[in-house]
């Protein structure tokens, strides 16, 4: 499965949902299941993290989504193999 089967899986199980919460509400979401990866990255919980990893990029494509964003094309368009700043890959730019 690829990221665009995946968002059209999500898409598949809960556009209807999405859409009455709309934007903001499934950026808000989001943002929970990201404060959620960090304390279980805190608390360095293997299965809590895969876990949160999982929600996050469920309400990732959630959030694309409603917002008629192609998840696979904006990621490849901006990271396609190269980094977009210095355009090599690996990346070279100083830390
Ligand atoms: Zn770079």
């Amino acid at each position: 499965m690829d990221i665009c089967e995946f968002q059209n899986m999500m898409r598949r199980l809960y556009f209807r949902k999405d859409s009455e919460r709309g934007i903001n509400g499934t950026y808000s979401w989001l943002m929970d299941e990201m404060k959620e990866l960090g304390e279980a990255l805190d608390a360095n919980d293997k299965e809590a993290i895969e876990n949160e990893f999982a929600d996050v990029i469920a309400w990732l494509a959630s959030l694309a989504n409603v917002t008629s964003v192609d998840l696979e094309k904006a990621a490849l368009n901006k990271y396609g193999g190269k980094c977009p700043k210095c355009r090599s890959s690996p990346c070279k730019c100083p830390f």
